[in-house]
């Protein structure tokens, strides 16, 4: 057995002494290959998260947006807009997806988007990219969830490696075939080894988690379910039974995911939901950087890298949980 794991709210980062007199000072830009980008967050390729909207309004903000690769790549070459990236498979057409994308859109940037990354299917797919382009294209790929997969596609030539398996918020893996790993442990456990950028992905809830991951050696999260639900994500607002606003949120393994773009559902790993209408994407993504700031103030740290070096977490007991979140008794 190996030993105990830890998730985003079994730890905390301890306040370390600041010299930060404003969140001005606080630098989060960060390059992913030739990419240079104003912000650690990056959009995932989900048909609720990112589409042509998505994808520019991060742009205009200096984020990385990955375009989802579920529609024939010409409808995908015209919701990537220049500055954003593009999701791709392993199998069929991805090499001609590249060129197309690459040709008809600019597009530089690619996602080999698979559930399992350390996979021979991936090593295959990574090896012919950089075969045909070589550095000429930035590469992020996966999910892992162990060191052992992290430099296996470092080594196969990713740029960045998203890591996190089985954490998302509409992800049923872990119930459904036993596998996964914390994404906060595999962020951690990975960051002790030399290889790619890493995306820590899956399971984001909050501004402190986006700290957490960053200071457990992430260069930039993931988020699916924070931006889901906004204007710019794909799909239709509808008011619920309750006369509240809602919009659909589902996993690219769900039954209703896999009908819709593959005609029929096999191995479901995921599941389709709702989430309460939010508004403008912006206004949250300015949000998560304010408190973004905050936290690497809260650890005297000017930037990302100086927050991995001086970051110290320790485990929070099950009654600092509670205490961790919002607890005032209403009493009477
Ligand atoms: P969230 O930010 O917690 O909502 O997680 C989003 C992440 O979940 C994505 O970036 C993917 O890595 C992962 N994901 C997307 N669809 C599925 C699915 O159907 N099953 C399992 N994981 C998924």
């Amino acid at each position: 057995m190996k030993r105990q794991t830890y998730s985003f709210d079994d730890v905390l980062l301890v306040p370390q002494y600041s010299d930060i007199e404003s969140r001005s000072e606080i630098d989060l830009s960060r390059d992913l290959g030739s990419c240079s980008l104003a912000m650690p967050i990056i959009s995932s390729p989900m048909d609720t998260v990112t589409g042509l909207e998505m994808a520019s309004t991060f742009g205009e903000m200096g984020g990385l947006a990955v375009t989802h690769r579920y529609c024939d790549m010409v409808e995908q070459s015209k919701m990537t807009p220049f500055s954003a990236a593009a999701a791709v498979g392993v199998t069929d057409d991805y090499m001609q997806r590249i060129e197309f994308l690459n040709n008809d859109a600019g597009v530089i940037t690619f996602c080999l988007d698979v559930a399992h990354g350390h996979h021979t299917l991936v090593e295959r797919a990574l090896k012919s990219i950089r075969d045909k382009w070589g550095r000429g294209l930035n590469l992020i790929a996966g999910n892992v969830a162990t060191p052992k997969g992290y430099l296996a596609l470092s080594e196969w030539g990713a740029d960045a490696v998203r890591v996190g398996i089985g954490g998302g918020s509409i992800c049923s893996t872990r119930i459904q075939t036993g596998h996964g790993v914390p994404t906060f442990e595999s962020v951690l456990t990975c960051s002790y080894e030399d290889g790619a950028l890493i995306i820590a992905d899956g399971g984001i809830k909050t501004a402190g988690d986006i700290v957490k991951a960053l200071a457990a050696g992430a260069d930039f999260v993931m988020l699916g379910s924070m931006l889901a639900g906004t204007d710019q994500s794909p799909g239709e607002v509808f008011q619920g039974n309750d006369d509240k606003k809602y919009k659909v949120y589902r996993g690219m393994a769900s039954v209703e995911a896999q009908k819709e773009w593959r005609g029929e559902a096999r191995s479901l790993e995921g599941i389709s939901t709702t989430v309460p209408y939010k508004g403008c994407v912006i206004k949250i993504v300015q949000d998560l950087l304010q408190n973004v700031r905050s936290g690497l103030s809260y650890s005297g740290a000017r930037n990302i890298t100086q927050l991995q070096a001086k970051s110290e977490f320790i485990v929070q007991s099950s009654a600092s949980q509670i205490e961790s979140n919002t607890h005032i008794l209403r009493r009477g």
